[in-house]
Parts: C-alpha cells; structure tokens; sequence
C-alpha cells in the first residue's frame, strides 16, 4: 500500500465511511477479504439496490453475488479506489447525498445516473462499465444563432 493509500483508509476510517461499509457488508453477510490499494473486497452482497454490480462504501467495495468475477477485474478496482478517494475529499459520507445530486443531474441532462456525473467521470465511465451518452436538448435549449446570411 502507498503512502497515499495508507492515509485513505486511515482518513476514511477516521470519517467513518469505511465503517458504514463493513457495517452493510455484515448486515447483509458479505464475506470480506483484502483488496488492493487499501480496498476490502465484500461478496455475495444481494439487495436490488444499487443496480450497479460493485459499488464502493469508503474503502469498502461491495460486489453484488452476481458479479463475483468482477473482483479480478483492475480496472474496475481502479475506478472503485477512485470513488474511495472521492468520499475521503467529501469528509466522508457527504459523499453519498453528492453523489446523488450528481446522478439527479445526469439523468435529468442524459437519461442515465452516469455519463454527466461528475463522480462517475472522474472515476473513468469506461472503467465502470458505463456508456457514455450525449446530452439531451430539450425544448428550451436553442441552437447557437447562425450566422447572418449578407
Ligand atoms: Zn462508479
């Protein structure tokens, strides 16, 4: 583990983000084990929500039971350890409301909690397994004016 790495986990220990994700890990009897860059891998996690095959609690990285493959994929840890380091600059679980604002923001502007998340991008859309999608124009959003034909 890299300094930088220490001082995560130790920060989202202190902040208590970390312990909110064992804390979810052990009321839905995920099996943990060590991760890379300072992650702990839980497994078997089975509720409906969140849809996303793997999703991060502080250092903690919950893997849904249909996804236990997905561990091994480091690109995907990559952008698990990202969301990590975002709740360590959010002090912790302020991550969590943010994060929602951010995913509001996406589906209102694309359709999906992803592609114009800020969180998400951050991370690495492709890393995560997302497909970037364009914005959408609305009704009230006008085109800029062309040019006038002289
Ligand atoms: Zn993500």
């Amino acid at each position: 583990m890299t300094p930088f790495e220490k001082l995560r986990a130790g920060w989202n220990l202190v902040n208590g983000s970390t312990l909110v994700g064992l804390g979810l890990a052990a009321a839905v009897r995920c099996s943990l084990a060590p991760g890379p860059q300072g992650l702990i891998l839980a497994h078997g996690y089975g509720l409906g929500l969140p849809k996303a095959a793997a999703f991060t609690v502080g250092n903690v990285v919950l893997f849904h039971r249909s996804a236990a493959g997905l561990a091994d994929n480091p690109q995907l840890l990559s952008h698990e350890s990202r969301h990590s380091t975002q709740y360590a600059l959010c002090l912790g679980l302020p991550f969590l409301p943010l994060y929602a604002g951010a995913a509001l923001w996406s589906v209102w502007r694309t359709g999906d909690p992803a592609s114009r998340n800020v969180f998400e991008r951050n991370a690495g859309l492709r890393a995560g397994g997302y497909t970037e999608r364009a914005v959408r124009r609305g009704p009230g959003r006008r085109r800029a004016p062309s040019a006038p034909v002289a």
